[in-house]
C-alpha cells in the first residue's frame, strides 16, 4: 500500500459493460462513463472513434466503417477491440504514467475461468500494472449502499444491456445467485421482432429502446403510444407506425418472465435466515434495466417483497468497486463465488428440501 502511494500510481475501478464502461478513479469518483463501442475503419483496421461518439455511428456509419460492442453478454466477444477500448478510458482517466494504474475490474459472476484472463488480459494489455477481479453482484450491493458486510441477507438484481445477475450477500459474500444472458438488448430485440412479424416493419434496435423506455414493463397511469420509424418489408420504403405501451409490454413479456424467475430461483435457494432477511429488508435493482418504468412493481407484484430502485442504478457497480478501493488491502472483501459458511449453517438446519443444502452449488447456473 505505501509502496504504491509512493509510486504516486492511480487507482481505477472499471465497470467494463456490454452497454456502457465506467472507470471510477480514487480520489476523484467517476471520470468516464461512455458507451462500450468501438469505431473501426475496415479498410486500415484503425479505431475510429470510442465510446458516445462511436455509438452515434451505430447503423449509419459508410460501409468501411464499423461501429462494434467488442462485450456480449458481459464476456469479451472481440479480445483485441475491448484492450483497445480499455486503452482508450485509461488513457483519458490522465495524469502520470499508465503503467503505474491498479485497476479493480469489475466482472460477471457467472463468467468462466478462461473469461476472466481474458479480462484481465484486456486490462494489463491497456496498460494496468496489476489488476484485480471483483464479481459485479458485490460490488453493485456495496454501491447500492446494501449491508453486505453484515450478517444479514441482502439482495442484489443488476439488469445490464446483456446480462441480469440476481445475488444474495451476507458477510462480504455471495450466498446464492443466478447469472443469466438476458438483459436490456433482449426487450429490444423482442420489440424489433414483434413489429417484424406483426406489422412486415424492420425498426433498428436503438428505436426499439426509444419505445421501451417510453412504455416500460408495467401498466402505465396513463397508456402511452410511440412514434417509430423503419423498412417496410414489403415495399421496402421507409414507414412510421405507432406502437402502444400494452403491445411494447406484450412483445417483451418472455425476457422479462425470464429476469423475473431468475428472481425467484435465487429466493429458492437462499438458505432460510437469509431469506427471512430478505423477505423483511426487500429487493435491491441496479443497472440500467432498474430503469424501466414499473419494473420494480412488476418485480413486487411477482415477488411478494419489498422492491426498491438504487440511487443511480447504472454506476452502482463502478461506486461499489470504487468504495473497494478506498480500503485497505486486508480489509477489502474479496469476491468469492460461494459460502462454506453458509453451506454448512444450511445443511445443519436439518432441511429436508435438497436445494436449501447446497445453496450457492444449486444455484450456480449460466446460460
Ligand atoms: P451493462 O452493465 O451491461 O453495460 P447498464 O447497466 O449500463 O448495462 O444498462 C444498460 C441497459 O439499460 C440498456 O439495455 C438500456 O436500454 C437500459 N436502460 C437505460 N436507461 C433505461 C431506462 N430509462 N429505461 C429502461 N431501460 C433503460
Ligand atoms: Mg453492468
Amino acid at each position: 500500500m505505501g509502496l504504491r502511494r509512493l509510486s504516486g500510481g492511480r487507482e481505477l475501478a472499471i465497470d467494463l459493460g456490454t452497454a456502457n464502461t465506467l472507470v471510477f478513479l480514487r480520489g476523484r469518483g467517476i471520470v468516464v462513463f461512455e458507451p462500450s463501442v468501438v469505431a473501426i475503419d475496415e479498410r486500415t483496421q484503425r479505431v475510429q472513434a470510442v465510446g458516445e461518439e462511436a455509438r452515434r455511428m451505430i447503423g449509419r456509419t459508410p460501409a468501411t466503417i464499423r461501429a462494434i460492442r467488442p462485450l456480449r453478454h458481459g464476456v469479451i466477444a472481440d479480445f483485441e477491440i475491448t484492450a483497445e477500448m480499455l486503452r482508450y478510458f485509461i488513457r483519458r482517466v490522465g495524469g502520470g504514467g499508465l503503467s503505474f494504474s491498479r485497476v479493480v475490474l469489475c466482472v460477471p459472476s457467472g463468467i468462466t475461468k478462461v473469461e476472466r484472463e481474458a479480462v484481465e488480459e484486456a486490462t494489463m494489455a491497456a496498460g494496468a500494472r496489476s489488476v484485480s477481479l471483483i464479481e459485479e453482484p458485490l460490488a453493485a450491493a456495496i454501491g447500492a449502499g446494501l449491508p453486505v458486510a453484515e450478517p444479514q441477507g441482502s439482495m442484489i438484481v443488476d439488469i445490464g444491456g446483456g446480462t441480469t445477475e440476481v445475488a444474495v450477500l451476507s458477510l462480504g459474500e455471495i450466498v446464492a445467485w443466478q447469472s443469466i444472458r438476458v438483459g436490456g438488448y433482449e426487450l429490444d430485440d423482442a420489440i424489433v421482432r414483434h413489429l417484424d412479424s406483426n406489422e412486415r416493419l424492420l425498426i433498428g434496435p436503438e428505436t426499439a429502446e426509444t419505445a421501451k423506455i417510453a412504455c416500460g414493463a408495467w401498466p402505465l397511469p396513463e397508456e402511452v403510444e410511440t412514434d417509430v420509424a423503419g423498412r417496410d418489408r414489403s415495399t421496402g420504403l421507409l414507414r412510421r407506425t405507432t406502437i402502444s405501451s400494452s403491445e411494447v409490454r406484450a412483445a417483451i413479456r418472455q425476457p422479462i418472465a425470464a429476469i423475473v424467475e431468475s428472481v425467484i430461483r435465487t429466493l429458492e435457494t437462499t438458505p432460510p435466515e437469509l431469506a427471512a432477511d430478505i423477505s423483511s429488508n426487500g429487493i435491491v435493482l441496479a443497472g440500467g434495466g432498474a430503469l424501466l418504468r414499473g419494473v420494480d412493481q412488476l418485480l413486487r407484484t411477482e415477488t411478494h417483497l419489498a422492491v426498491h430502485i438504487a440511487d443511480s442504478p447504472l454506476e452502482s457497480v463502478v461506486n461499489g468497486a470504487g468504495a473497494t478501493l478506498e480500503q485497505d488491502t486486508a480489509s477489502r472483501p474479496r469476491p468469492k463465488r460461494r459460502s462454506r459458511r453458509y453451506r454448512h449453517r444450511a445443511s445443519s438446519i436439518g432441511s429436508s428440501d435438497q436445494r436449501l443444502l447446497f445453496p450457492a452449488a444449486s444455484a450456480a447456473v449460466t446460460q
